[in-house]
């Protein structure tokens, strides 16, 4: 492990399977310091909507908000994720929860809550956090922002890899297309919509190995603070 003694604050953004989650983790397992998946709590707030059978209007959603208590905890370099003190973590990683995130996520109010929660849980200590507004709403001061892409060819075979691990095979045309549709979802919205920010750094991960962008990313963030 390499400890750097300065505060500091790690924001990556990226569209689905561009490999922020890997990234992320990577760096935090290397400097000892906390990750947040964002991405993690939009699933969350998806799955509630998704399990009560609520619809997602404006106005269920404002019933609803203090209602949703979402968590994260860290076990052995895993992200587990508490919903009102059950652990839902097994549940969120369907295409239908990635719909139901990116749906609830358009929502100001969802929004709003979680990006306070997320600047709490980041308090005083060195961070990494991925998601699709970190450098752009977040923490739009971090010490070092990094943009991903990939060819959807590769995001799709993946998500196609993740997705089977836990034991759900979808064809990966159904894959590219479930991708796609969100990647317009997200950078269409108008609450914090995907884009890539002037003074991020854009890597393309298509043909790079985890370790090589970890690697990357940790050399770039030396060279600034
Ligand atoms: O990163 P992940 O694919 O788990 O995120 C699920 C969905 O949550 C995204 O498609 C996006 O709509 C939403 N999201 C967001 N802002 C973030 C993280 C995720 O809107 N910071």
């Amino acid at each position: 492990m390499t400890k750097i003694d300065k505060k500091f604050v790690i924001a990556i953004d990226g569209a689905a399977a561009t490999g922020k989650s890997v990234l992320a983790k990577g760096i935090a397992q290397k400097l000892g310091i906390l990750y947040i998946d964002t991405g993690a709590m939009y699933r969350a707030a998806g799955y509630y909507f998704i399990t009560k059978k609520i619809p997602m209007t404006e106005e269920e959603i404002l019933k609803n908000i203090d209602l949703i208590n979402i968590k994260l905890k860290y076990i052995d370099g895993e992200t587990i994720v508490y919903l009102n003190g059950k652990d839902i973590t097994s549940y969120i990683r369907t295409e239908e929860i990635s719909m139901a995130a990116s749906n609830i996520s358009k929502n100001k109010y969802i929004r709003k809550k979680l990006v306070k929660l997320q600047r709490e849980m980041a308090g005083e200590e060195s961070v990494v956090l991925e998601g699709r507004d970190i450098t752009t709403v977040v923490f739009p001061n971090a010490d070092l922002k990094v943009f991903l892409t990939a060819s959807i060819e590769v995001r799709a075979k993946r998500r196609q890899r993740d997705l089977e691990k836990k034991g759900n095979y979808m064809d990966i045309e159904e894959v590219k297309a479930s991708l796609q549709k969100r990647d317009i979802q997200d950078s269409t919205r108008k609450e914090s919509p995907l884009t890539k920010v002037k003074d991020a750094i854009e890597i393309d991960t298509t043909n790079l190995t985890n370790e090589k962008t970890v690697d990357m990313v940790i050399s770039l963030l030396k060279e600034r603070i």
